[in-house]
């Protein structure tokens, strides 16, 4: 019997982390899914195996977020896919922490072009194709350090920032055709990008989550599932924390 179309998913940084549970999740919902990676080959072929075993295609495509034109093209692969493009979750990110006297010039433009203008470029990139499908939903992730702030990570808190102000922007303008844009918050989650803070600064974090632990990709991963749901149908425009209750 003939597979029934799948709707389509565009996942950026897809091979690692919050992303890389993220495809996995989404295709186990019934998704296709195309996603991209920009340096590790490797950890996205598995990440094609995993979530491919779900009986959805999934893809990998190898484009640097920072990029208009590999954005561009990024979503071009999703829309020679069968299905509608309904979905798009910005996952890819990157920090270069220090603080503000001996930060340079380098890892401010590095870090706001890979979380804020990667963002901006593949939602852009996925806008016409959102809005003629007339449903579905942008995610856009953000962070704790957003709202909070975070010392030695100005640049960080700048981006996540921005990301919160361009989601709430696009959730009143594309609301009108039917695509949601909500932002999701993480706090401390235990992947590559935390795996090289200090001890004493992790334990520091966990201690003020009443959790008492740091969340995992899946968990973030589930909130995604949920927010791109129809059962998140009336949700548009929110930030929604994943974190623990690290800020309460
Ligand atoms: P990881 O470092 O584990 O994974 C980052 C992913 O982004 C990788 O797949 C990487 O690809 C991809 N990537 C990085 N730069 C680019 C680029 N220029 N173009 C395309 N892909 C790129 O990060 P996390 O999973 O921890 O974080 C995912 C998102 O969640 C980020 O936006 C992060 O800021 C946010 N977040 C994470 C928190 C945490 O505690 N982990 C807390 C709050 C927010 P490749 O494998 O090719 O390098």
């Amino acid at each position: 019997m003939a597979r029934t179309t799948r709707p389509v998913a565009v996942v950026t940084g897809g091979s690692r982390g919050i992303g890389r549970a993220v495809v996995k999740r989404l295709a186990e919902d019934g998704f296709d899914v195309v996603f991209c990676h920009r340096s590790r080959p490797d950890a996205a072929a598995e990440v094609v195996a995993e979530a491919g075993a779900a009986g959805a295609t999934v893809v990998a495509h190898r484009a640097d977020v920072r990029d208009p034109h590999e954005a561009r093209a990024l979503v071009a692969v999703a829309d020679a896919l069968p299905g509608p493009l309904s979905t798009l979750v910005t996952c890819a990110g990157i920090v270069r922490d220090g603080p503000l006297a001996r930060m340079s010039d380098d890892d401010w433009d590095e870090v706001i072009r890979t979380n804020l203008d990667g963002t901006y470029h593949v939602c852009r990139a996925a806008a016409l194709a959102l809005m003629r499908h007339g449903a579905g939903c942008i995610l856009t992730l953000s962070s704790i350090a957003a709202a909070h702030g975070s010392a030695g990570q100005s640049n960080y808190a700048a981006s996540k920032a921005g990301i919160v102000g361009f989601t709430t922007s696009l959730a009143r303008e594309l609301g009108r055709f039917g695509v949601r844009s909500n932002v999701v918050a993480p706090g401390l989650i235990g992947t590559d990008l935390t795996a090289e803070l200090p001890d004493a600064a992790r334990a520091s974090i966990v201690d003020r989550v009443p959790l008492r632990r740091p969340g995992t990709p899946e968990e973030v991963a589930d909130l995604v599932s949920f927010l791109a749901s129809d059962r998140a149908r009336y949700i548009n425009g929110q930030v929604i924390g994943v974190d623990g209750g690290l800020l309460l």
